[in-house]
């Protein structure tokens, strides 16, 4: 408002007031209303009066609106200026999408993540979007802001132009427009790298980074953890502790570098191995060249000494690294909950005793670590666990033949099938440290059968190759004799294989008679019946025996090596001997001695009128082939008996 405006006013406000006080002092305007001009000029005066008044105000009112009208369009196009220069320069990538999620813009952060320009951003359908994104995961989301409902920030995964993956964590917007979605903000950041690190720092605290598999630290954790519930669920768990045998002398030798190529693929081995398994088992590389795994939850012993095969096994075989062909063998300790220990660090450290022990007991071999009065019930279990893992594989037995001679003539004249286990690890256990397991086990049975089947295919063989064959004498025990239609299904075999009883004896210990005796009579009756010799097995050890046999029908009685050994010697083994030759013979049964390992020993025999002998004095036990050798030595000595067609 200028001056002049305002002077007019104020006169112009004067003589209103001046004319307003005239009045009410003398009643009577100044300028009389009868007048004419009075009443022009008033009218005039209070028009003026009236536009001077709100003619300010209204400018006023209309420039304040002008003002605030471009004061508001500056703030919005000031807000727009920022929103674009957020929007272009955000170091988020940003995309737009319109309420159906179609794209309609995206930032040049958007454009460097992805790879695609806005152009192909924009050309993309609802397709081409679920391509670029984990679209399942992320249309699920976006369902929840269409619904309007308010959704946080979450990870999805994004597949470049150039077929790279991307983590990214979003978050959508919904834009609103006139109370209605108007389309959606998707702000993503790229956590990739963030992600990367990530990993990478809790792979270097937890993963061991030559082999890929767990740390020291890793596995103690698990252990841990598994302990706590193996005490919970009161359930058994295993620790192996692996050491590589020689490993030292060949990382020293070839080079570091041909050290980490042989440890990398033993870790893949064992793990690979282990997988298989127990998919909840843990395997780990404490550093070196030793290694230990987890068994998490076992029911006996018997998982953790198969696993432990199964390593030596897989790790055994010969492996390329760097142009050297290497084999490795280690050294296996293994420890239970909660037998060898009860916490992570008394089980890690009975474990690595136990593969000290394998170590001095011969490397490549596994020990199993338990209180010294679990010591001796171990060695039995053992056995025991390998048998019955044995019987179910059924190749790991195989039978030797002793040839058995006619003291007159020096003729093979039959020979005792005895059989063998050949233990993976332990090489070849006697029959005497296994056979006795067995019978307790309820094993035996089946193992008698590996042996008839493998006798009766050699017989087989013998014949289909036109090789003659002496009988065979298969040993019988106890237990065997005890079971349900042995007999019959005994013959049965041998019909199955087309072997004459005739080439099949058998070999009852006196003992076995003695534990079942009417039983061992039913089945001697039976297999003599079939036309099966039938041998009375270690006489002598028994002690009750000569009672006994008068009520026996056989054909050979064995007397055991304790009464042949020293017979030259020992003149009361002699006197055995020679009263046990008179009694068989007066019952029309031959005589067998066991054990003749001397020539003294076979020439008291002879004098004493055995029949037979056997022992290492002629052969050890032998295998088919040596057997048939020893027979094309001296032809004449193997004689053919006949086969059943
Ligand atoms: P056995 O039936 O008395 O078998 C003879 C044992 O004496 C064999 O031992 C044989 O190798 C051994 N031997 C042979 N000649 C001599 C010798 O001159 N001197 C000495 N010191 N020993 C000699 P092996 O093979 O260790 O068998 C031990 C026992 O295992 C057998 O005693 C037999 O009772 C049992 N056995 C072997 N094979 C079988 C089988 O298939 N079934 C059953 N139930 N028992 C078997
Ligand atoms: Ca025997
Ligand atoms: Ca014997």
């Amino acid at each position: 408002m200028n001056k002049r405006y305002l002077n007019t006013f104020v006169v112009l406000f004067c003589i209103e007031l001046l004319t307003g006080i005239i009045y009410m002092r003398t009643g009577q305007w100044v300028f009389k209303p009868q007048w004419k001009l009075d009443t022009i000029v008033g009218s005039l005066i209070h028009l003026v009066w009236m536009v001077m008044i709100f003619s300010p105000t209204i400018y006023g009112f209309v420039l304040w609106h002008l003002k605030n009208q471009h004061r508001q369009m500056a703030i919005i196009q000031d807000k727009n200026n920022k929103f674009e220069s957020l929007f272009l320069q955000n170091s988020s990538a940003i995309i737009v999408l319109d309420p159906t999620g179609k794209p309609l813009r995206c930032n040049p952060m958007f454009q460097r993540v992805s790879g695609y320009t806005l152009e192909e951003f924009r050309a993309m359908d609802h397709t081409a979007l679920q391509d670029m994104l984990q679209y399942e995961k992320w249309a699920g989301y976006m369902q929840q802001a269409i619904q309007g409902e308010d959704v946080g920030e979450f990870e999805v995964s994004l597949k470049t132009k150039n077929g790279q993956t991307r983590m990214l964590t979003n978050s959508i917007i919904p834009m609103n427009k006139f109370q209605q979605i108007g389309g959606y903000y998707v702000v993503m950041r790229d956590i990739t790298d963030t992600r990367q690190a990530q990993l990478r720092i809790w792979r270097m605290a937890h993963i061991d980074e030559l082999t890929t598999l767990c740390n020291r630290r890793t596995f103690t954790d698990h252990l841990k953890t598994a302990l706590e519930f193996a005490e919970i669920q009161s359930r058994k768990l295993g620790v192996l502790f692996i050491d590589l045998d020689g490993f030292k002398t060949l990382n020293d030798g070839l080079g570091h570098s041909v050290g980490d190529g042989l440890l990398r693929v033993v870790g893949q081995r064992i793990n690979d191995c282990i997988v298989e398994i127990d998919g909840d088992s843990v395997v780990a590389r404490f550093g070196g060249d030793e290694f230990a795994v987890l068994l998490p939850s076992i029911d006996n012993v018997s998982v953790p000494i198969f696993v432990a095969e199964r390593i030596l096994a897989t790790i055994q075989p010969p492996c390329s690294v760097s142009g050297y062909e290497l084999s490795i063998g280690a050294s296996i300790g293994i420890a239970i909950y909660p037998v060898s220990g009860d916490s992570s660090d008394s089980l890690l450290q009975s474990a690595g005793q136990a593969m000290y022990n394998a170590k001095r007991n011969g490397r490549n071999r596994y020990e199993i670590h338990l209180p010294s009065m679990q010591q001796a019930t171990y060695s039995r279990l053992k056995v025991e666990n390998d048998l019955r893992r044995a019987v179910h594989i059924g190749n790991e037995f195989f039978v030797e033949y002793q040839p058995q001679v006619d003291i007159r003539t020096g003729q093979i004249v039959s020979a005792e099938a005895l059989v063998r286990w050949q233990h993976p690890l332990l090489g070849r256990v006697p029959p005497i440290d296994f056979i006795p397991v067995a019978e307790d086990i309820g094993l035996i049975g089946k193992i008698g059968e590996i042996v008839l089947r493998t006798v009766c295919e050699q017989i087989r063989s013998w014949k289909n190759h036109n090789i003659p064959a002496v009988p065979i004498g298969i040993n019988v025990s106890a237990s065997e004799l005890s079971e349900d239609h042995f007999v019959e299904k005994f013959g049965y075999t041998l019909q199955r294989f087309h072997v004459a009883p005739e080439l099949i004896a058998i070999e009852i210990t006196e003992t076995s008679l003695m534990k079942n005796e009417q039983k061992a009579r039913a089945a001697i009756y039976e297999f003599r019946n079939m036309g099966i010799k039938v041998f009375i097995d270690d006489f002598g050890q028994g002690y009750n025996s000569l009672g006994m046999l008068k009520h026996l029908s056989l054909d050979y009685l064995k007397i055991d090596r304790a009464f042949v050994s020293n017979i030259q010697n020992s003149l009361i083994d002699r006197s055995i001997v020679s009263t046990l030759i008179s009694l068989a013979h007066f019952n029309q049964w031959k005589v067998v001695a066991e054990g003749v390992e001397t020539l003294e020993n076979l020439q008291v025999l002879a004098e004493e009128n055995c029949d037979l002998y056997q022992g290492y004095f002629f052969s050890p036990p032998l295998s088919a082939q040596e057997l048939e050798n020893k027979s094309v030595e001296n032809p004449l000595q193997f004689q053919l008996s006949g086969y059943r067609n």
